[in-house]
């Protein structure tokens, strides 16, 4: 990280206790460390994979207990507990993650939540890890000889753990796996898309998360030498998650930001709130929950983009000049059926939205799948392309049957496809966002990101993305934000990413809707482009001028049927097509 803002930071961190600086402001940097630690994982898990987490001081409380336990039960070196309670918090979060990740969203919060209650009661009624009264005399930390005894002593290991989680988390949100993480966000039918296996993913970034609050948790049981189940309520585990968008959900130096932000305030609020209000009480959670309500009115990124905001942006990935080449498929003999569509059927509740559809794409050829709206196209795209299971019928490819696959496993043998609404990651970069398209062609998965092994993988998989946006003729806007680019071009973005699954046939949902004419004009050049370099594209179109001068051959539809087939000039005249269309312009 050759970043001045972090060298500064380090400078300082390195030069707090040097200072003569009071004890007291130790301490608090010491709890600031420790909260980071957990907020990171939050802001991985929450603010970047959109999962929500009540349950952090639970694994927190586990990473703490297993080390409070095993080294004064069995007198073990706290290194090799901290090892048993990673491992242990890691379990944990995947049986945990691997229950509620496959349930739909909200299932989620609501785990974490009963997960954080009945960890806190198990620590508190266990026998052996001393009930609500917890463990004592737990042993310091060593390191090269030296006793972590005081505060100040632990200061350094805390600080120097939140640099190094902080470089990791670095590492693996701008890597292969963390542009996968990054498109958890919003469904992950797009991620799925690309290939990535979300489900999987998003237990990976659970169980992360979970270890950054284990380690978190170690390091507490040393420092205070002693445990009890108080800080790994419930209560607790919702002021991580405040610290976390406090900060801003999705920028890692937010974590930080929201952790020092909380505990002064906290700190603050302890020693006000009771003389002004009278008598004692957790006061301070009332001011919390009313900032919040502000925060998320005015300021829902949190607090680190407003800090940000006049300096220089984010340091993006880079396009490397040259890389390793990635692996190319065989490619089709020309004229060699590619799509084989035969008697597809998909029936909703009563509706029969495809009926019995037959049509096929040759090597090398544009055929557009045309029809007046709600005659099914988008449906029959979405068998293709395994977002829906047909009903009836089969769908080959390449000679494959593959009606009952999956859209990860789909796009493996060679379909890509874009997003009738366009589905990008707005605040990441057009290169970055092109890149993701190319997930399934790299292999440096979440251990070689974090520490940085996956450099020539990396290499590779933008270099491919930067020869794509070349091939679309976008790579003047490379390093520009996905979401500020025309309408127009963010379709042509979908393009590009979906090229970097290196295809053999291109399925195209409505690509021209909402395009303005000259926008229109360059799609279809790009898409003749394409074609005279051996790309199969198939073009799922409502509008009709826009396919007639580009495709090969049309199948047109009408309530789920196929009415016509042929040269678009031979369909333009067909009597029952005219009347589709016209009935559709009446209606
Ligand atoms: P097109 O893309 O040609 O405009 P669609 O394939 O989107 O048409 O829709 C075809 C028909 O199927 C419509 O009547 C639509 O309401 C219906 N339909 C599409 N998706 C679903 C669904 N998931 N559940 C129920 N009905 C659907
Ligand atoms: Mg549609």
């Amino acid at each position: 990280m050759k970043n001045p803002f972090f060298l500064l930071f380090v400078a300082a961190v390195a030069l707090l206790p040097v200072l003569p600086s009071p004890e007291f402001w130790i301490t608090l940097a010491n709890y600031i460390g420790l909260y980071s630690i957990v907020a990171i994982g939050l802001v991985l898990l929450t603010g970047v994979a959109g999962l929500t987490s009540f349950g952090q001081a639970a694994f927190v409380g586990i990473g703490a207990y297993t080390s409070a336990y095993l080294s004064t039960a069995y007198g073990l070196n706290p290194w090799l507990t901290l090892i048993a309670g990673i491992a242990l918090t890691s379990l944990a979060a995947f049986a945990l993650g691997a229950v509620t990740m496959r349930l739909s969203g909200h299932f989620l919060p609501l785990g974490t939540i009963a997960w954080a209650l009945s960890i806190y009661y198990l620590f508190g009624n266990l026998e052996f890890l001393g009930k609500y009264d917890g463990i004592g005399g737990i042993p310091p930390i060593s390191l090269f000889g030296i006793v972590l005894s005081s505060g100040r002593a632990m200061y350094y290991l805390i600080w120097l753990m939140v640099i190094l989680v902080m470089l990791t988390s670095r590492n693996l949100l701008n890597s292969r796996p963390g542009r996968a993480i990054r498109a958890l966000k919003g469904g992950g039918q797009m991620a799925e898309a690309m290939g990535v296996d979300t489900a999987w993913m998003k237990v990976v970034v659970f169980v992360y998360a979970a270890v950054l609050a284990g380690i978190s948790g170690w390091l507490y049981a040393h420092l205070q030498r002693t445990v009890n189940p108080s800080p790994f309520s419930l209560n607790m585990g919702i002021e991580y998650l405040f610290m976390a968008v406090v900060g801003g959900a999705g920028h890692l130096w937010g974590a930080i930001l929201g952790s020092a932000l909380l505990t002064l305030l906290k700190d603050q609020l302890q020693g006000w709130l009771p003389k002004l209000i009278g008598g004692s009480g957790n006061y301070e959670l009332i001011v919390f929950g009313i900032l919040l309500v502000i925060l998320l009115q005015h300021a829902r990124d949190g607090l680190w983009p407003f800090i940000t905001r006049h300096f220089r942006q984010r340091r993006t990935a880079v396009a490397p000049a040259e890389a390793p080449a990635l692996p190319v498929r065989a490619k089709p003999q020309a004229g060699e059926t590619l799509l084989e569509v035969n008697q597809a059927h998909k029936r909703f509740g009563g509706l029969i939205a495809v009926n019995n559809l037959s049509f096929n794409v040759k090597a090398g050829e544009i055929i557009g799948l045309i029809g007046p709206n709600g005659a099914g196209k988008s449906t029959m795209f979405n068998l293709v392309t395994g977002v829906l299971a047909v009903t009836g019928g089969t769908i080959h490819f390449r000679g494959q049957p593959i009606s009952q696959l999956r859209s990860r496993e789909i796009v493996k043998l060679g379909i890509g496809r874009t997003f009738q609404h366009v589905k990008l990651l707005a605040g990441m970069t057009v290169l970055e966002n092109v890149a993701l398209g190319a997930h399934l062609r790299g292999q440096a998965g979440v251990a070689r990101s974090l520490v940085c092994a996956n450099r020539a993988d990396e290499a590779a998989l933008l270099h491919e993305a930067a020869l794509q946006l070349e091939r679309v003729g976008l790579q003047q806007h490379m390093y520009e934000e996905a979401g500020s680019l025309a309408l127009g071009q963010q379709r042509i973005l979908e393009i590009a990413r979906a090229l970097c699954c290196d295809p053999t046939l291109l399925l195209l949902d409505e690509p021209a809707a909402g395009l303005r004419y000259k926008e229109k004009q360059a799609l279809a050049e790009l898409l003749k482009k394409l074609k005279a370099e051996g790309m199969s594209i198939l073009i799922v179109e409502h509008d009709m001028d826009f396919v007639m001068n580009l495709t090969d051959r049309l199948v047109v539809m009408e309530f789920g049927t196929k009415i016509a087939e042929g040269l678009p000039a031979e369909v333009q005249s067909d009597p029952a097509v005219l009347e589709a269309y016209l009935g559709g312009i009446d209606a």
